[in-house]
């Protein structure tokens, strides 16, 4: 029985799906004004392994995921580089999708906002035909949160908060309540032009693409709606799972909730089933920077703290970075530091080498089951246990502890050699993390390795420290690691 944590009840909940078999989940992508950071890829990468994991255990998986494509960022960054904003998110939209495809997330089907913006206009009409919006002339329409009762039960907040963080497409003097928030935002200078009556074709008005429609009149989509419009137009007003970083919880999540149990007459409860957030990743401040040495601070592109998945790409195998990101549990933060980057290699490479002596293994006499039978159920009652990664990962490492040696000395016979190599398939269809290009290490060097990792066992350090400097003259250095040795060329 799979459990998720679930952010609106505030409670570990079994998981069954509105339909049975089959689940619809629907994750924040990114506004692409900027390459993302590494935080965004925790979420990306994370969330590829919820819906690989669900599929693995049967389930018929519907992911979607947004791309932001129209949002005041877009806009400032396209006017700032001469560029039509639409250009300039499709730049920074291939960038994001290569990155994706780089980084093996291959589960969600991509939706741009700017696809389905037939689809707002359809939803911004029914808040207004409900009372629920209105006008602000020469601004745009707002969703009035007076009209919603249930507001503030995803975040545990209420409209009325005075820190209610709204962002600048939500900020207008003549609002009803402060917390409301755009639907649709109209030009703001110039006078329009008489509509063009196609929805489906923006115009530039100062250079901002707006849409025409005859009711709501010349504008662009707010932050929140396009979520609200793609869900509905692909799963209906109500489905299971919906996903975000943290920082979405409020105010975009809540926003979220407000327009669509408005739209459809329905309780935040019944909206989405499941609402799951991931942690920040962090890197300590120095003690200059901050009052209270080793304090932990989000990364994000404000702080200019920020590492781009594009360059870690760049610098490392996508499974470590894949290892690295789900090396810590999704609720947690998870620490940025070379040394962890290092670390998630040292343990993609022990999979390797063992992956490697399963290709060379000619095969024994001993059978082997209750090992793998073992790992494969550690690996789904930790998977089931709230998507477990870290704890999940730790029950590989014990088949390769507890196996290693028999391997090594080529005792397993040839089907327990087979259900090994299955098993491994099986996990990397769910974590990505087992690298398909073998490093060359030449055998001599694998076998001085086994020499002296059964020396360390025997506690006979000068006889082991021998077998390194051997190691060390074929090329290769060791390095131990909390996932056993790592052999790497020199
Ligand atoms: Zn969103």
């Amino acid at each position: 029985m799979i459990k998720i944590q679930n952010t609106l009840s505030g409670q570990k909940e079994e998981f069954a799906p509105r339909k049975e078999g089959r689940v619809n989940m629907f994750v924040c992508g990114p506004t692409v004004y900027d390459y993302i950071h590494i935080g965004n890829a925790r979420t990306f990468v994370f969330f590829d392994v919820v819906a690989k994991y669900l599929r693995y255990r049967g389930y018929d998986v519907n992911y979607i995921q947004n791309i932001t494509d129209i949002d005041n960022k877009i806009i400032e960054r396209a006017q700032k580089a001469g560029v039509d904003p639409l250009e300039y998110a499709k730049k920074y939209s291939d960038i994001f999708r290569e990155d994706m495809k780089a980084l093996d997330v291959t589960s969600p089907e991509y939706k741009n906002a700017t696809d389905h913006i037939p689809e707002v206009i359809k939803q911004v009409q029914t808040l207004l035909n409900k009372g629920n919006a209105y006008v602000i002339e020469n601004d745009g329409i707002y969703f009035d949160l007076s009209t919603f009762p249930d507001y503030g039960k995803l975040s545990g907040r209420t409209a009325g908060m005075a820190d209610d963080a709204v962002s600048r497409i939500d900020d207008s003097d003549k609002k009803r309540n402060r917390g409301d928030f755009a639907l649709w935002k109209h030009p703001n200078s110039t006078p329009p032009p008489n509509g063009s009556g196609n929805p489906n074709v923006p115009i530039r008005i100062n250079g901002e693409p707006m849409w025409w429609n005859k009711d709501l009149g010349w504008g662009r989509p707010g932050w929140h709606i396009e979520d609200t419009t793609i869900t509905e137009k692909y799963f209906g007003p109500q489905y299971d799972i919906h996903g975000g970083g943290q920082d979405l919880i409020f105010p975009h999540h809540e926003a979220e909730v407000t327009q669509q149990c408005a739209a459809a007459n329905i309780k935040p409860k019944d909206f989405v089933k499941y609402w799951m957030h991931v942690a920040f990743v962090v890197n300590s401040v120095k003690s200059s920077d901050y009052h209270g040495a080793g304090k932990k601070q989000k990364m994000s592109k404000s702080l200019g703290n920020f590492e781009t998945a594009n360059e870690l790409i760049k610098k490392h195998p996508k499974e470590a970075l894949r290892f690295y990101l789900l090396s810590a549990h999704y609720r947690s933060p998870l620490d940025f530091s070379e040394k962890a980057l290092k670390q998630a290699e040292a343990g993609v490479s022990r999979i390797s080498e063992f992956k490697h002596k399963l290709e060379l293994a000619k095969g024994g006499k001993e059978k082997e089951t209750k090992n793998i039978e073992k790992a494969r159920k550690e690996f789904s009652k930790a998977m089931d246990d709230d998507f477990n990664t870290p704890q999940a990962l730790s029950s590989v490492f014990d088949l390769i502890r507890n196996l290693n040696i028999y391997i090594t000395r080529d005792f397993l016979d040839k089907s327990s050699i087979e259900s090994l190599k299955v098993f491994f398939a099986e996990i990397d269809s769910v974590l990505g993390i087992v690298p398909t290009k073998q490093e060359k290490i030449p055998d001599e060097v694998l076998k001085l390795v086994e020499t002296r990792e059964k020396l360390r066992e025997e506690k006979n350090w000068p006889e082991a420290d021998k077998i390194r400097a051997q190691i060390e003259d074929l090329g290769y250095t060791i390095e131990d690691t909390v996932y056993g040795p790592l052999v790497v060329k020199k």
